[in-house]
C-alpha cells in the first residue's frame, strides 16, 4: 500500500538504502562505516550528515507545535503544563529522530545516486566499477539537489520557529508579563 520509493522504506526501519538487509547502525548513535550486507559505503563528505539535524529539527518543531495545540485547545491543559510536555518532547523527540534523519537523508542521497541496476527483487550484489564511477558523477547533482532539499527544509523550520513564537507570545492575555517589568517604562 505504501508507495513510497525502496530506500525511503528501508529508511524507516533504520536499514541500507541499496539493498534494505544490512543495518545502518551500530549503536545509538554510532554508524556502520559501511553496509553489513552488501558493502555500500555510508561514509559521506564532511558535513553531509549535518543536514540530518535540519530534518530533525523541522519534524521536532512540527510535532511539538502540533502537541501545544492538541493539549492546550483540544485537552483543556494550562499553558504551563502544555509548554513543560513540549520541552520534554522537545528534548526527548530529536535523539530518537536521530537515526531516522540520517537514514532519511542517506536514502534520498541515495535516491538521487538512482543506479541503473535498481531492478525490483534486486538485493545487489556489490557495484560494478562503472556503477561505482557513474556515483562518482551524480555526487555533484546529488549535493545540488540535497543543498535545495536542505533550504526548504530551513525555511521551513523558520515558518515553524516563527509559529512557535507567536503560540508563546500570541495568547498573553491570561499572563501579563509582558505589561510590567521594564519594557512599558515611560523613557527618561
Ligand atoms: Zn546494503
Amino acid at each position: 500500500m505504501l508507495s513510497l520509493p525502496a530506500p525511503l522504506r528501508h529508511a524507516l526501519r533504520l536499514r541500507c538504502p541499496r539493498c534494505g538487509t544490512g543495518r545502518l547502525f551500530a549503536g545509538w548513535f554510532r554508524m556502520e562505516p559501511r553496509c553489513p550486507a552488501c558493502g555500500l559505503d555510508f561514509r559521506r563528505e564532511p558535513g553531509f550528515y549535518l543536514g540530518s539535524i535540519y530534518i530533525n529539527y523541522g519534524v521536532t518543531a512540527l510535532t511539538t507545535i502540533a502537541l501545544y495545540g492538541l493539549l492546550v485547545l483540544g485537552a483543556g491543559c494550562s499553558a504551563e503544563q502544555a509548554l513543560a510536555a513540549c520541552l520534554a518532547v522537545a528534548v526527548a523527540l530529536p535523539m530518537w529522530l536521530f537515526r531516522y534523519a540520517r537514514a532519511f537523508l542517506l536514502a534520498i542521497d541515495s535516491s538521487v545516486n538512482s543506479e541503473p541496476s535498481s531492478v525490483p527483487g534486486d538485493t545487489g550484489g556489490g557495484l560494478t566499477d562503472a556503477q561505482l564511477s557513474s556515483h562518482r558523477t551524480n555526487d555533484g547533482q546529488a549535493g545540488c539537489a540535497m543543498g535545495i532539499a536542505l533550504t526548504l527544509v530551513l525555511v521551513f523550520a523558520l515558518l515553524m520557529a516563527a509559529v512557535t513564537l507567536w503560540f508563546a507570545v500570541g495568547p498573553g492575555s491570561q499572563g501579563g508579563v509582558w505589561d510590567d517589568g521594564g519594557l512599558m517604562e515611560e523613557p527618561g
